[in-house]
């Protein structure tokens, strides 16, 4: 069996564009066929922190709403969930500066926010996961992902969107207790496991390349995708961006676990895009280490290493960080945050949820020099 792709070109947030470009795609791939009238259907956007759509680090609202528009047409009843990346973001302003606020204004649409919903405890390969109540309650997910890449998991699109059904803190904590990306991606995996939504459509017009998913560059796609295949999506999306898709832990993961299908069973409808060959990914090099022994690993750190630093210029001494970091590695300073890189584990979360794009790759020596010799390659 195939898992089907629907791909639709579609260069600008132009609503009256992005409203047929979903219908296309949610029509090619009978997306819709499970959904019943009075079904209670849950949006389930990438909204990482309260960012404008123009900074490219969540779902853009125009995809949001579009799907929203095309379910009421449908008789059933529409609901907004997310759960930030850090427990402290100000829920209002995150509602307002993401353009949801104004989506559930406009069509009546409730916003429900996972920190205080309440969860449901489910036991799974030896863990404890907090879902929260929504996910599960309701009749059909929709998954609404943005392209972006991830310091630590080198992507984060379909399959880690689903990352957002734990409330709060609990997600800071998987980063403490496993840090290693191999380790981390099992857990992502897991939650996918548990929550797998019934539809997924990818806002692939505007994504993010460098060092995402906050502090890299939008980069322009132009592409909406759709499938009733999540692990599918994240594998296709991979590819036509250059990267091998089983190079990137949880596609490598979804597939072993029979979630999804790999790229020879995948069929693409629409327009198939042109590959990119010069999309920028992270620099974290914790990748690369996971390959070598544990000794090895630990001689090389001390002189190849890249790191998380602040650039003091940009920081406003918000706390953010300090409250986001699991491991206690940051603490309040004068004028901005102190680190401790002892028991730093390098998970970037600091770096992820800095409101004001303040941290930057602090990198040793020997690690510039090897990075301009790859890049001479
Ligand atoms: S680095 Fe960013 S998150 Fe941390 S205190 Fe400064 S502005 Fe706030
Ligand atoms: S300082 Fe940043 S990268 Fe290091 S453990 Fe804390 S949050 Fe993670």
């Amino acid at each position: 069996m195939t898992s089907l792709i629907a791909v639709k070109k579609c260069t600008s947030y132009d609503p009256s564009r992005v409203i047929e470009a979903i219908r296309e795609c949610i029509n090619n791939i009978s997306g819709f066929d499970d959904l019943e009238k009075g079904d209670n259907v849950l949006l389930k956007p990438n909204l990482l922190m309260g960012a404008s759509p123009e900074e490219g680090i969540t779902t853009h609202p125009t995809i949001v709403e579009a799907t929203a528009r095309i379910l009421l047409e449908k008789n059933v009843k529409v609901m907004i969930g997310d759960s930030p990346g850090s427990p402290y973001t100000n829920l209002e302003n995150l509602w307002e500066k993401t353009g949801m606020k104004s989506i559930s204004k406009k069509l009546g649409i409730k916003l429900l926010n996972f920190e205080s919903t309440g969860s449901y405890i489910k036991n799974f390969k030896s863990e404890k996961y907090p879902i929260a109540k929504p996910i599960l309650e309701c009749d059909f997910i929709i998954n609404l992902p943005k392209i972006k890449t991830h310091n630590l998991t080198i992507l984060t699109c379909a399959i880690k969107n689903m990352y957002g059904a734990i409330p709060g803190a609990r997600k800071t904590d998987y980063h403490r207790r496993y840090p290693s990306p191999s380790e981390f991606s099992e857990r992502i995996v897991d939650i996918y496991e548990l929550t797998q939504p019934n539809l997924t459509i990818v806002d692939g017009i505007i994504g993010m390349e460098g060092n995402g998913p906050s502090g890299g560059n939008p980069r322009k796609l132009g592409i909406i995708l759709a499938s009733n295949d999540t692990v599918a999506l994240d594998v296709y999306i991979s590819h036509i961006l250059g990267m091998d898709p089983y190079m990137i832990p949880s596609n490598r993961i979804a597939i072993e676990r029979g979630l999804g299908k790999g790229l020879g069973n995948i069929k693409v409808i629409g327009d198939e895009p042109t590959l990119i060959d010069d999309f920028k990914w992270p620099s974290n090099i914790y990748h690369a280490l996971e390959f070598l022994p544990l000794r090895l690993a630990k001689t090389l750190l001390r002189f190849w290493w890249s790191r998380p630093a602040i650039d003091d210029r940009n920081c406003k001494n918000c706390g953010v960080c300090v409250e986001a970091c699991p491991t206690g590695a940051l603490t309040q300073g004068m004028s901005s945050p102190v680190f401790d890189y002892e028991k730093c584990v390098n998970c970037l979360c600091c770096m992820e949820l800095c409101p004001h794009h303040a941290f930057y790759h602090e990198k040793s020596f020997l690690y510039k020099l090897t990075s301009r010799l790859s890049n001479r390659r």
